[in-house]
C-alpha cells in the first residue's frame, strides 16, 4: 500500500492478516451459531504523513477495520501495529502513548459531541484524559483556529453551531493531542453537499500543516480520491483492489471498483449530486459467503471459474493490485 518513495519508513499503522468475526445468536435453542466475517484477512500499511482511503458500500467491513485499527475492539486473528508496536501487547503508559498518536473523527457531528459540554471542554477531552498539560487552553485555542473557528467559541455549546462547524470542532478535538494518524469515518457524508468541499479542503490543509497521516473511510470514491494518495476498495470484508488513488479513479481494474467509479458523476455535476453504485444482483449473505468470488452474482463479466475459485489479491501493474481472475 505504500508508495515506493515512502516504503522504507516504518508505517504509522500496519495491519497483518486481520480478521474479525462476530458470532450471531442461535436461531434454535441447541442449533449452531452463525458468524459474520466482517473483516477477512486485511493487510494495510500507512506511512507517516501518508493517506489511505478505504472505500466500499455499507456493510463491507470498512468501519470495523477502522475500529480494529484504533484498538476499539480486538481482532479475531491478526495483528495491529502502531509505529512497529503490537497494539495487543501494549498496556499502561505505553498504551497511553500509542493512543495519543491515534485519534478518530466520526460520521455524525451531531451525535459525536456531548450537547451538555462546552466546545472548550469537548476539544480538551483527549488531553484531559491523557495528561492535563499546563498549556491546555493555548492548545485548545490553537486547534480551534486551525480548523477555522474562533477562540471565542470555547464557551459555546454544540447546538449553537451548524453541522459543518460541529465537524470542525470534532476535527479540532482529534488534533489536540498532536496525533500522528487520524481515522476519519465518513467525515462528510452527514453534511450538506455545499459544506462537504470546505471540510475536505480543511482536511487537506491540516494534513500538510500538521504532518498527519489519514485513514479515511468512505462509500464515495470521489471523496477518497480528493484527500488520499492511496486507496483500498473493500467488498464483503476483503480488499478487492488497491493502489494510487489517481490510478484507481482513472483506470479501475476490478469490476466492483469500476461500478463505484461509474457512480461518481462528471465534474460538472459532482458538487450537486452523488449517486450510489448501481449493480445487478444482491450482496450475498455475510453469514454464508459463496464459494469462489464473492462478487460473482453482481459481476457483469463473471465466468465459470469465478464461482469456484477465490481470486487472490495480486499485482496487475505498477503499484496496483486487484483480486479478480480477469483483471
Ligand atoms: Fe467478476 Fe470473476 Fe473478477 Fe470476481 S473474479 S470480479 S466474478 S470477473
Amino acid at each position: 500500500m505504500m508508495p515506493p518513495e515512502e516504503s522504507l519508513a516504518a508505517p504509522v499503522l500496519r495491519t497483518t492478516g486481520l480478521h474479525r468475526r462476530y458470532l450471531l445468536p442461535r436461531r434454535a435453542l441447541f442449533g449452531p451459531r452463525d458468524s459474520v466475517h466482517a473483516v477477512n484477512g486485511v493487510d494495510i500499511a500507512i506511512p507517516e504523513r501518508g493517506s489511505l482511503g478505504i472505500v466500499g458500500e455499507s456493510g463491507c467491513g470498512k468501519s470495523t477495520l477502522a475500529r480494529l485499527a484504533m484498538g476499539l475492539e480486538p481482532p479475531s486473528e491478526g495483528r495491529v501495529e502502531i509505529r512497529g508496536q503490537d497494539l495487543a501487547q501494549a498496556s499502561g503508559p505505553a498504551l497511553k502513548l500509542l493512543r495519543r498518536a491515534f485519534q478518530m473523527v466520526f460520521q455524525d457531528p451531531y451525535g459525536s459531541l456531548n450537547p451538555r459540554h462546552t466546545v472548550g471542554r469537548i476539544v480538551a477531552e483527549p488531553i484531559d484524559a491523557l495528561e492535563k498539560p499546563a498549556d491546555r487552553r493555548q492548545r485548545v485555542e490553537e486547534v480551534l483556529r486551525a480548523v477555522g473557528m474562533r477562540p471565542a467559541d470555547l464557551d459555546k455549546y454544540p447546538h449553537e453551531f451548524s453541522g459543518g462547524q460541529r465537524q470542525r470542532i470534532a476535527i479540532a478535538r482529534a488534533l489536540v493531542t498532536r496525533p500522528a494518524l487520524i481515522v476519519l469515518d465518513e467525515p462528510v457524508s452527514a453534511l450538506d453537499v455545499s459544506v462537504q468541499a470546505q471540510v475536505l479542503n480543511l482536511l487537506r490543509d491540516l494534513q500538510e500543516q500538521y504532518g498527519l497521516a489519514y485513514m479515511l473511510i468512505s462509500h464515495d470514491l470521489a471523496v477518497v480520491d480528493y484527500v488520499c494518495r492511496q486507496v483500498a476498495v473493500m467488498y464483503l470484508g476483503r480488499i478487492v483492489e488497491e493502489g494510487p488513488a489517481s490510478l484507481l479513479f482513472e483506470r479501475p481494474a476490478h469490476p466492483y471498483t469500476q461500478a463505484l467509479r461509474q457512480a461518481v458523476p462528471s465534474a460538472a455535476v459532482a458538487n450537486r449530486r452523488r449517486r450510489r453504485a448501481r449493480l445487478p444482483g444482491g450482496v450475498p449473505s455475510q453469514t454464508r459467503l459463496p464459494p469462489g468470488c464473492a462478487f460473482a452474482d453482481r459481476c457483469p463479466i463473471a465466468e465459470a471459474r469465478c464461482r469456484v475459485e477465490v481470486p487472490r489479491l495480486r499485482e496487475i501493474g505498477p503499484g496496483q493490485r486487484a483480486a479478480c481472475h480477469l483483471a
